[in-house]
């Protein structure tokens, strides 16, 4: 389900623990008056909702990377609400990507989705890779951040998630772009030169590209050292890591099953629960759940 409510920002709502929940509609009422009080003027709230993606029942790289399939489960099973001020990083992420389509390398192409049919006997698998350089064999994808890595290597579900869009690209049956059905082939690089992650905040981007270290010999051969190479999957490790994933999120989805609560998100300190339009639902079914575990143990405030 998609979104299916708006938490009103406006400052005297800002100290409630209970959200004031409005349609959209009379969200942009309230803006078109100019009288507002929060800081969202009618036009950027505007464009904001009409830009907020529903991704229906579709599995895609973006499910299978998710770093809470709990999160996403209760968001399509339930439909969610959500304030203008969290929805706004997603909505500038969105506005760069349609620039980027704009401006593409001739011999890349920007936000073509590429589709499997059947993955594995699995059911169908999409993702749609932020630009692909078919000539030069290079598939970026573009974060805006708060602030760029400070380290000079992508996060590890950014590098998964280039890796399975590569996969992708290789063994799509079908390529949706610009609202037209594509042959793959064309599509294609003949060889892979590098996976790259691109990150934007206010000072610049930061590209970094997806990398491993491997032991090799010294020039003279009498010895050995490291060196970084490009760290890209091959076919079977790529099919092994979607095939786990895949399967966890049918039983989600399909099954109805609710997951569980990643191991690192538990007791809800993790900084994505801060963000998560679903963290009371999350814990109420925890409790629903598992009744003899107290508050206490977890150490949590439980929402209103
Ligand atoms: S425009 Fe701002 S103050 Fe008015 S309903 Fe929407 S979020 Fe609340
Ligand atoms: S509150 Fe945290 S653990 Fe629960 S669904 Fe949301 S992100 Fe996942």
């Amino acid at each position: 389900m998609p979104l299916t409510g708006i938490r009103c920002c406006a400052p005297k709502y800002a100290k409630s623990d209970i959200p004031h929940v409005v349609t959209k509609e009379q969200c942009l009422d309230c803006a078109a008056s100019r009288t507002n009080t929060c800081e969202f003027t009618y036009e950027i709230l505007n464009l904001m909702y009409g830009e907020v993606q529903d991704r229906e029942d579709r599995i895609s790289t973006t499910t299978l990377t998710s770093k809470c399939l709990r999160s996403e489960f209760l968001k399509r099973a339930e439909g969610y609400t959500e304030s203008p001020r969290r929805l706004w990083p997603s909505f500038r992420g969105t506005q760069f990507h349609q620039q980027l389509e704009k401006a593409a390398r001739p011999g890349s192409v920007a936000e073509a989705r590429f589709h499997i049919d059947d993955f594995m006997g699995m059911g169908p698998l999409s993702g749609s890779p932020d630009l692909l350089d078919v000539e030069e064999g290079i598939l970026y994808d573009y974060k805006t951040n708060k602030e760029n890595p400070r380290f000079a290597y992508p996060w590890g579900d950014h590098s998964q998630q280039v890796n399975v869009n590569r996969y992708l690209v290789d063994h799509a049956d079908w390529v949706e772009w610009q609202g037209k059905t594509y042959d793959p082939e064309q599509f294609r690089p003949k060889d892979w030169q590098a996976l790259v992650l691109v990150y934007i905040d206010t000072n610049g981007p930061k590209p970094l590209e997806v990398t491993r270290s491997e032991d090799v010999s010294t020039k003279d051969g009498k010895g050995r050292k490291k060196v970084r190479v490009p760290d890209i999957w091959g076919d079977e490790h790529a099919q092994q890591w979607i095939a786990e994933r895949y399967a966890a999120v049918k039983e989600a989805f399909v099954g109805g099953r609710l997951p569980e609560i990643p191991p690192e998100f538990q007791g809800w300190e993790h900084p994505l629960c801060g963000f998560c339009p679903k963290k009371h639902e999350c814990i109420e079914d925890f409790y629903r759940e598992n009744p003899v575990r107290t508050e206490k143990t977890y150490q949590i405030r439980r929402p209103a």
